[in-house]
């Protein structure tokens, strides 16, 4: 799913996402609850009213924001004291609040406050760190379950039902529940026993999907596996689970092959924004002076409106000349490789042949790397 961390997939406007084919977005509970606030956004009729978006949405629990974008923060039992990044002032985050807001955004699929163990952490950390999400899981549940009625369109059948049928209709299913669904989170740092334990004791408390956090936060990517794989094992298969924060077009297919239903990555927006962009041939930097004069499509596989329509040498120049043109247009290609692969993904699924395209897409990064396309 794209990330529209303040209700906005940043340069692309809702009607673009709709045509790309975006059936969720995450946004981000943090910077919401600072700006406008979730109360405005409750009063405005909720998230997708405000941001006029009729699918679905996902918020996270600001967890993650409290620890990387806040530089003065206290945990407590209670929850997080931290300043804010814009301007300073003091505010408070913990589960019941964190609950609170995303009933007030009213998205579709709503997560647990967790605390984001920092990279590296020893075990005792990790451990200690692990023990307190998994208690504020359960303060989560309480809350949501005593106030997931006071939901902006609790009562009304306005953009919510169209928003649940989003979703539904992507499964082929008529909505069968009129709630917002709340995640529980895994943590355990790099830890495989944390890992374990803090996913059996998320799934007892219960929750109707789990999402597996803390990974991505500078680990190397051997040990992000190594965790998910540490994971996954751990958790119903017959519930959705999302893997946050990861990653490149080659990762999503490798941990959809392991298991993983859901995921969410500013990758594709934020790589289009500095003019990486993901192709069928691997990734390329449009400011390659070898672009300046090459009047072919961005990617000859792709069917997107950028490539229909819009020469490598235009969007070099644009690029070059510091256009917001430039970011818009990377920003709705790179969206539509990664949705495109993601119906690849889906459709070699259903033909029961997802190791075929598993290694075609390995080999291809191969040979990106071999050509060293690839500067991350
Ligand atoms: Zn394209």
């Amino acid at each position: 799913m794209p990330v529209g961390t303040v209700a906005t997939v940043k340069g692309v406007p809702q009607g673009t996402l709709e045509e790309l084919g975006v059936e969720i977005l995450l946004a981000n509970t943090y910077h919401l609850f600072l700006r406008p606030g979730t109360e405005t956004i409750r009063k405005l009729g909720g998230l997708h009213r405000f941001m006029s978006w009729e699918r679905s949405i996902l918020t996270d629990s600001g967890g993650y924001q409290v620890f990387s974008l806040s530089d003065f923060r206290k945990v407590r039992e209670e929850g997080v004291e931290f300043r804010s990044h814009l301007d300073g002032a003091l505010h408070f985050l913990g589960p019941e609040n964190a609950t609170a807001a995303q009933i007030a955004l009213g998205a579709d699929i709503i997560m647990a406050f967790d605390e984001c163990t920092e990279y590296p952490a020893d075990r005792d950390h990790a451990a200690k760190s692990m023990e307190m999400t998994a208690r504020w899981a359960g303060r989560c549940k309480k809350y949501f379950e005593e106030h997931k009625q006071e939901v902006p369109w609790g009562s009304a059948v306005g953009p919510r039902s169209s928003a649940v049928a989003g979703l539904a209709v992507a499964n082929d299913k008529r909505p069968t529940t009129a709630d917002q669904l709340l995640f529980g989170i895994v943590q355990g740092g790099m830890h495989a026993d944390l890992r374990r334990e803090s996913a059996e004791r998320t799934v007892e408390i219960g929750f109707p999907g789990y999402a597996i956090g803390g990974l991505s936060v500078g680990e190397p990517r051997e040990l992000t596996r190594e965790m998910v794989e540490a994971t996954l094992p751990h958790l119903p298969r017959d519930r959705p689970r999302h893997l946050m924060g990861v990653g490149t077009p080659e990762e999503i297919v490798e941990y959809t092959a392991r298991g993983v239903d859901m995921m969410d990555c500013v990758l594709p927006t934020r790589a289009a924004r500095h003019g990486l962009l993901y192709t069928s041939e691997g990734k390329l930097a449009i400011k390659n002076a070898r672009f300046a004069q090459d009047e072919g499509p961005l990617d000859p596989r792709c069917g997107c409106r950028v490539c229909a329509r819009y020469s490598r040498a235009y969007l070099r120049h644009l690029y070059s000349s510091g256009e917001t043109l430039a970011a818009v247009l990377n920003t709705i290609h790179n969206l539509a490789f990664y949705l495109d692969t993601m119906r690849q993904v889906r459709q070699s699924i259903k033909l029961g042949d997802l190791e075929g395209f598993l290694s075609g897409v390995r080999s291809r990064s191969l040979n990106s790397s071999a050509q060293g396309e690839d500067p991350a």
